[in-house]
């Protein structure tokens, strides 16, 4: 299995409805960025590590 498995990094609060901002779009905020914190109450919606849901660990970046 060398696919890519989006549900295994998630964002802080543990959504994974987050996009990678790496590639493009020049931005000045953290490199990714949660739909689901957008939408929730208060939640900062940029963030700087995802965290890997199997290994508990923080990382940044996604790696195949
Ligand atoms: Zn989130």
């Amino acid at each position: 299995m060398t696919e890519r498995e989006p549900w295994r990094y998630r964002c802080p609060e543990g959504h994974t409805n987050w996009q990678s901002r790496q590639s493009g779009i020049h931005h000045s905020e953290a490199p990714f960025y949660c739909m689901s914190c957008k939408d929730g109450d208060g939640l900062s919606p940029h963030f700087e590590k995802l965290t890997d849901a199997k290994t508990g660990k923080r990382v940044s970046g996604v790696q195949s």
